[in-house]
C-alpha cells in the first residue's frame, strides 16, 4: 500500500503549478472541489496529442486518423474499466457533468416523463443536478420533489422513501455534496428506488476522485462526472448509462457521428455510444482524461481516500478550535470539503484576505443555493482537498484565518 504522506514531495513534484508563488507566498491551493490541478503526464498527453496524433476521429482512411481513433476508443475503455461498466458502449463522452445531466434530462425525459410524473432530487444538489430537471418538469408538466437534509447535512431517508410512488420516474442525487461534503448512502438509495422500479442517476462529480466507484456494484442506472475534477482536462466528462436505458432513449443532439444513414426522407441513428455523441468529440481531452485516471489508479484510490480522510479530520479538528468558526456539514460520512463561516466576517472578505496570503479557497453559494437557504445564509468559505495537499497547508489555512480574524477584531 502506497503511503501518500511519506511520498508527498514526489507527488507534489508531479504537479508543475504547485510551485507557483502568489503575492510572494507559496500557493496553498484548497479549491479542489471547483477544479483540480493537473499532473505533468496529463499536460504532456495533451501536448503530444496535438503535436503527434492530431486528426479527426472515426474517419478511418488515413494513418493519423486511425491513431487518433484508437487512442480515443482506448480512453473510453479506460473509463469503462475505471467505473467497472459492463461495456465501453455504455460510456458516453460529454463536456462534463452538466452536459451529462442535461443529456439524460432531455433524452430520458423525452421518452419516459409525461404530465403528472415526478422526479426526485435532494436539497443538497449542485444547480446542474436541479435546473435540468426543473426545465424537464416545465416542458412536460411534471413535478420536482426534494429530499431534505438535516442540520448536520444528512439526507432524511424516511422522507425519501415516502416521496417515491407510482408517479416517480427518476431519482437524481449526488454521491458527494460539493458544499457539505456529505457522502450520501447512494447504494441504499438505489436499492430503495429499484424496489419501486425507479431508475437512479448519481452525480459523481465530487466522488470519483475520492472514493472507489463501481457502477455495477452500486447498480446505478446513470453515473456522471467531470474530467477536470479528477486531475484531467476541462471540457470532457462522462455519462455512464445502462445499455437497457440508453438503447431506449432518443438522441440528444443531431449532427455528424450520431447517424447511421441520412436522407431528407429518413435518418437512422448510429449504435451506442455514438448515438449520443453528435459532432467531433474532444478526442485529445478524452485521452488526457484516461491519463489522469491511470495516474489516480497508479497511486490507488484507496490510498488517496485514506490520505484525504486524514487531511479532512486534521483540518476539521484544527479549524474547530478557532473561536467563532462554524462548519456547515458535519455528517459522520464526509469527504474532503469544509464549508465554514468565521464570526461575522463575510466569507468574501475572508477569502479575499486569505488570497493575499497565497491561500486559494472558494467563497459563495457553490452553485447550491438551496443549501445556503437551508441555513439562512448567502455564502460560505470552502476549503477542499486533493491528494497533493499537505498537513502544513492545513496549518497555513488555520494560521491565515486566525490572522484575518485579528485584523477584524
Ligand atoms: N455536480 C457537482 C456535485 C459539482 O460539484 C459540480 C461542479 N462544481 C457539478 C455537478 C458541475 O460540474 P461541471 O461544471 O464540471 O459540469
Amino acid at each position: 500500500m502506497m503511503d501518500i504522506k511519506s511520498n508527498i514531495a514526489a507527488i507534489r513534484a508531479d504537479f508543475p503549478i504547485l510551485d507557483t508563488e502568489v503575492y510572494k507566498h507559496p500557493l496553498v491551493y484548497l479549491d479542489n472541489a471547483a477544479t483540480t490541478q493537473k499532473p505533468a503526464c496529463v499536460i504532456r498527453r495533451i501536448e503530444e496529442g496535438y503535436s503527434r496524433h492530431n486528426a479527426n476521429v472515426h474517419r478511418w482512411v488515413h494513418f493519423l486518423s486511425q491513431v487518433a481513433t484508437e487512442a480515443h476508443e482506448a480512453a473510453r475503455q479506460t473509463v469503462a474499466s475505471f467505473l467497472n461498466a459492463a461495456s465501453s458502449s455504455e460510456i458516453i463522452f460529454t463536456r462534463g457533468t452538466t452536459e451529462a445531466v442535461n443529456l439524460v434530462a432531455f433524452s430520458f425525459g423525452e421518452k419516459f416523463v409525461s404530465a403528472g410524473n415526478e422526479i426526485i432530487v435532494s436539497e443538497m444538489e449542485h444547480h446542474s443536478n436541479i435546473v435540468p430537471w426543473q426545465l424537464l418538469c416545465q416542458r412536460k408538466g411534471a413535478r420536482l420533489r426534494v429530499i431534505p437534509f438535516d442540520d448536520r447535512g444528512d439526507l432524511d431517508l424516511s422522507v425519501y422513501e415516502s416521496l417515491i410512488n407510482e408517479k416517480t420516474k427518476l431519482v437524481a442525487v449526488a454521491q458527494v455534496s460539493n458544499t457539505l461534503g456529505t457522502v450520501n448512502p447512494v447504494s441504499e438509495m438505489i436499492r430503495t428506488a429499484h424496489a419501486h422500479g425507479v431508475p437512479v442517476l448519481i452525480d459523481g462529480a465530487q466522488a470519483v476522485q475520492h472514493i472507489k466507484v463501481d457502477v455495477r456494484a452500486l447498480d446505478a442506472d446513470f453515473y456522471v462526472f467531470s474530467g477536470h475534477k479528477i486531475y484531467g482536462p476541462a471540457g470532457v466528462g462522462v455519462l455512464y448509462g445502462k445499455e437497457k436505458w440508453l438503447e431506449q432513449m432518443p438522441p440528444y443532439q443531431g449532427g455528424g457521428e450520431m447517424i447511421a444513414r441520412v436522407s431528407f426522407e429518413k435518418t437512422t441513428f448510429n449504435e451506442l455510444p455514438y448515438k449520443f455523441e453528435a459532432g467531433t468529440p474532444d478526442f485529445i481531452g478524452s485521452t488526457a482524461l484516461a491519463e489522469a485516471i491511470r495516474y489516480v489508479e497508479n497511486i490507488g484510490i484507496e490510498n488517496i481516500h485514506a490520505y484525504e480522510s486524514g487531511l479532512l479530520a486534521y483540518a476539521t479538528q484544527q479549524l474547530s478550535q478557532i473561536e467563532g468558526l462554524r462548519i456547515f456539514g458535519q455528517s459522520a460520512n464526509k469527504e474532503s470539503v469544509v464549508s465554514m463561516q468565521v464570526d461575522r466576517i463575510h466569507p468574501y472578505d475572508m477569502g479575499t484576505l486569505l488570497d493575499k496570503l497565497g491561500i486559494a479557497l472558494r467563497t459563495g453559494h457553490h452553485c447550491a443555493e438551496p443549501v445556503m437557504a437551508h441555513y439562512g445564509i448567502d455564502s460560505t468559505l470552502r476549503a477542499s482537498f486533493a491528494l497533493y495537499n499537505t498537513f502544513e497547508e492545513v496549518d497555513a489555512l488555520v494560521a491565515g484565518i486566525r490572522k484575518v480574524k485579528t485584523l477584524f477584531e
